[in-house]
């Protein structure tokens, strides 16, 4: 258990500098240290501890490690452009890495996106979509036109815009947003519609809380709607077929921008580059993406912007008009070259259609979890998906511990897999999976019967 870590530092050190100076995000402000696993090396799927644990990552890192851990391929081409050009100003300079990835990235995205806007990750990403709409009716003369709509249990980030149009209540317990900017639908998962109504009616349901909310808001007044395709932190919802394009006709319908925060969607997790035009049936006018795009190697987002916008603010009398946003980072050519080769290895190996195969087993296997009576529903599409787990009702315990009692079969599940080498790490009573995209059939098949293990012992002590 003494074991030191490469670099020569005793594990217990690292959990104690760690409880007592690294303030994580979500950290608890309790007093007791959160005592993490220290993830100390990895290799494709698998993470390890300084004692050589070895853990499958069912969460792939934070829904981004899309070729796996450990590419020797990755640490050279990063290397080379840190040796080659570390850094140059984004204002003054243009440079290889960032020009090949913004036409690479103008390809991918769908229909006319082909602006694309670098940043330092997802929040960064959702801030400048949402300041660059406002921007766009102030140039268009509609300055009123400001407010944004988004969703119950949708996340877009931790800047204090993308936090204010992000709709997971608990998390706005102790933190100010800009409520004045934002207006919030009602949940949009089909498992919540009442009993008997059907999905279609429940779609139709959903599409008129949209058009109710701008036209309550008064559609001069809206600048535009948010939304990821898969509301993946609020618990891997998908919405009903037909919501996004009819979403999309809603928006279109009242001159409302729609910006598809494919933050968690992009990069194969779906199957597909972006998932907006192939799957959901749309071209939104401005894309968010991140995470996969460099497969967690190094931190990199990128909002993509339609040439519809940008042709209709811009014009040879606009030369002083600027927008004024942007960071010391944008378009950083060492993220950006990793993010080449991220893509690059991608192409090489057929990942796309890797997951596309894959996605079957994975999704049989996650949806079989429903037959243990503490999982209210297994839900998902590509290769993420959510096993929400609850203390079934009328068995003695009062609606006001359900709470506490969903949070500790949560815990109980992570306790229980993490002996059995599997990362779970549940968010409340949600177990989240969103593999490395290179996982095979047979890692599938090991992750789930692990988790099935742990369900089936938590359901014995619980029930
Ligand atoms: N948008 C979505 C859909 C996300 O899931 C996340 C992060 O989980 C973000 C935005 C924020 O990204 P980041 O944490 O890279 O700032």
């Amino acid at each position: 258990d003494k074991k030191t870590t490469s670099n020569g530092t005793d594990p217990r050190a690292i959990r104690q500098w760690d409880n007592e100076h690294f303030f994580h995000p979500w950290d608890s402000m309790g007093v007791a240290g959160m005592d993490r696993v220290i993830a100390h090396e990895a290799k494709g799927i698998y993470l390890y501890d300084p004692q050589g644990r070895r853990y499958i990552d069912g969460p792939g890192g934070m829904w981004n490690v899309q070729i796996g851990y450990g590419r020797e391929e990755m640490a050279q081409a990063i290397a080379r452009q840190a040796m080659s050009l570390s850094y140059h100003s984004p204002w003054a300079f243009a440079s290889e890495p960032s020009a090949v990835l913004a036409k690479k990235l103008a390809d991918m995205a769908p229909g006319d996106l082909n602006s694309v806007f670098f940043t330092t990750g997802g929040s960064s990403a959702v801030d400048s979509a949402l300041r660059f709409a406002q921007f766009y009716n102030n140039l268009r003369g509609k300055s009123q036109k400001k407010l944004f709509i988004a969703r119950e249990k949708g996340y877009h980030g931790s800047t204090y815009l993308s936090a204010t149009v992000s709709g997971k209540e608990r998390d706005k317990s102790f933190l100010d947003t800009e409520k004045r900017l934002v207006r919030f639908l009602p949940n949009v998962n089909p498992y919540v519609r009442p009993e008997g109504m059907s999905v279609e009616d429940w779609c139709d349901l959903k599409v008129q809380d949209l058009e109710t909310a701008i036209v309550e808001a008064g559609p001069e007044n809206v600048a535009a709607f948010i939304a990821e395709p898969i509301l993946a932190s609020g618990g891997v919802i998908v919405p009903p077929p037909g919501y996004h394009r009819r979403t999309l006709e809603v928006c279109r319908r009242h001159d409302v921008l729609y910006i598809s925060d494919e933050v968690v969607t992009a990069f194969g997790r779906l199957g597909h580059w972006f998932a907006s035009e192939p799957v959901f049936d749309i071209v939104p006018d401005i894309v968010t993406c991140a995470k996969g795009l460099t497969s967690g190697y190094l931190p990199l987002g990128a909002c993509i912007i339609s040439d519809r916008l940008i042709d209709e603010v811009s014009g040879p009398d606009r030369e002083s008009v600027l927008f004024s946003n942007g960071y010391t980072y944008s378009g950083h050519p060492v993220c950006c070259a990793a993010a080449l080769k991220n893509i690059e290895i991608m192409e090489r190996e057929n990942l796309l259609e890797h997951v596309r195969q894959v996605t079957p087993k994975f999704q049989a296997r996650l949806k079989a979890q429903s037959r243990f009576e503490i999982v209210g529903d297994a839900r998902g599409m590509g290769l993420v998906g959510c096993v929400e787990c609850h203390v079934p009702e009328g068995r003695g315990r009062s609606e006001a511990d359900r709470l506490e009692l969903d949070k500790d079969i949560g815990a109980r599940i992570d306790a229980k897999c993490e002996e059995m080498g599997l990362i779970v790490r549940p968010l409340i009573n949600m177990c989240v999976f969103s593999p490395p995209l290179i996982i095979t059939e047979d890692e599938i098949d090991e992750m789930f019967d692990i988790l099935e293990r742990a369900i089936a012992r938590v359901e014995a002590e619980v029930l």
